[in-house]
């Protein structure tokens, strides 16, 4: 079988992709999904606070969603749930299974990857004590008690402070849990800061900054955990142990851009990230392959998925209508100080046809700072932000003009500020 595109995941990145495809003109699009429905991990997502930037509406995931959904399905898009893409090559063949076709290969003129990304399990920590009954990822105790409606527990200590964990947080509070504290290694939080004041300070649920578990306690079931507090190395100081009597641990200690399926097809990924490096048309280094959403680089706002995956999905149909074209020059884009890495990592100037958006994340928090974009001694954009910090994506601008005469590279960089 061939087909003119093919999307690889029915989440919001892959819907969104497959939408804005569409409206760029190609019409021989497939998607697939091996969950038994669309939508990807927002359908476990039931609280609101979805779709500010893309609907100017407050929304649930679920809500969200369904309105990829709807759109994909008004359009007639092709998506096939319970199929699980199993391999991808170079070549843009696309092996995948499924219960009522079985085994099936897929010749595509371009590939999307939008696979998402999966939550860091706990034996990557590296805690030690038993592996008792009680101790969740932050996402298994949102599908848990979001979808199937099951209690993972009653007495609850959360270590990390990403979005998920803090949401898990107030969730479990809601659900009439305890939730004795988050633990977060870091001396500031991963997560938004909206989510701090939402999910732990309207609900007395303190935050730990700079403390660790450094024991799971019981053997059947968690019985309690040990934290401790950590020095500048992340190290636990000896004799400010406190065991925390809990029946549940959840742990939301990061994400992890899922990307077996892209080191089959043989893309380069980068070693901070763990997404692929890509172009300014989110192109990898494979041609004819693309990838957006978690898959690429891990979001805390869904808005901005959509946003991104729109930009893969027009790309990756212009692809498919006229191949690589021609190609001018092409220019890295770096990050410089207080920057952790840019997602698109090189441009082409004479490819584009609109403003180019750099997302970006700050290694550490500050406060009164500006962003500034340079290349070839100058300054191209200069932004001024009163607080940054890692858990915040930061985005710049760039205008095709500004790009226009440009050798490179292009420094995204942070400058000035406290440490807040
Ligand atoms: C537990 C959890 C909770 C989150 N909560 C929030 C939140 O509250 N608010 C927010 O804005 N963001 C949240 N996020 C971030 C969220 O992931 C993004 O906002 C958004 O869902 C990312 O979209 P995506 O399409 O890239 O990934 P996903 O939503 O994860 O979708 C990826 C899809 O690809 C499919 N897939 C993967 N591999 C294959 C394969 N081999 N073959 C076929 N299909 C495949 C998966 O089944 C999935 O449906 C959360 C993330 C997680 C993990």
């Amino acid at each position: 079988m061939r087909r003119d595109l093919v999307i690889i995941g029915g989440g919001p990145a892959g819907l969104a992709a497959a939408v804005a495809a569409y409206g760029a003109g190609a019409r021989d699009i497939l998607v697939l999904e091996r969950d038994v429905e669309l939508g990807g991990i927002l359908n476990q997502c039931v609280h609101n606070g979805f779709g500010l930037h893309a609907f100017k509406e407050e929304l649930t995931g679920p809500e969200y969603a369904a309105r990829y959904v709807e759109m994909a399905r008004e359009r007639g898009i092709e998506c096939r749930c319970g199929t699980t893409v199993l391999d991808v090559s170079s070549e843009r063949t696309v092996t995948c299974l499924s219960p009522e076709r079985g085994l099936e290969t897929v010749e595509a003129g371009a590939v999307v990857l939008a696979m998402g990304c999966r939550e860091r399990p706990r034996g990557a920590l590296n805690i030690p004590g038993y592996r008792p009954a009680g101790v969740f990822s932050a996402g298994t105790a949102q599908r848990l008690v979001n979808r199937e409606g099951l209690m993972p527990g009653r007495r609850v200590v959360v270590l990390g402070s990403g979005d998920i964990g803090l949401i898990m947080a107030r969730r479990m509070a809601l659900e009439g849990a305890e939730v004795l504290c988050v633990a977060e290694l870091m001396p500031y939080s991963g997560g938004l800061k909206r989510n701090i004041v939402q999910c732990l300070d309207d609900f007395g649920i303190p935050l730990l900054l700079s403390h660790t578990a450094t024991r799971v306690l019981g053997r059947e079931r968690v019985e309690g955990v040990e934290i401790a507090q950590v020095d500048g190395h992340g190290a636990p100081i000896p004799g400010t142990e406190r065991v925390y009597e809990c029946d549940t641990l959840l742990l939301s200690c990061g994400l992890l851009p899922e990307n077996e399926l892209s080191r089959q097809a043989g893309v380069g990924l980068s070693s901070v990230t763990g997404g692929p490096v890509v172009d300014e048309r989110l192109m990898t280094d494979v041609p004819g392959v693309f990838a957006c959403g978690n898959v690429l680089h891990v979001h805390d706002l869904v808005d901005h998925v959509s946003e991104e995956a729109a930009h893969a999905g027009r790309a990756a149909a212009a692809y498919v209508a006229g191949g690589e074209g021609e190609t001018g020059r092409r220019v890295a884009i770096e990050a410089g100080s207080h920057v952790r890495y840019t997602v698109p990592s090189s441009v082409d100037p004479a490819r584009l046809d609109g403003p180019l958006t750099v997302r970006f994340r700050v290694t550490e928090p500050l406060r009164d700072v500006a962003l500034v974009v340079s290349a070839d001694g100058r300054e191209l954009v200069r932004r001024k932000r009163r607080v940054v910090a890692p858990g915040e994506m930061e985005q710049a601008v760039l205008g095709p003009a500004v790009l226009a005469d440009v050798t490179g590279p292009v420094t995204v960089s942070v400058e000035g500020g406290d440490r807040g």
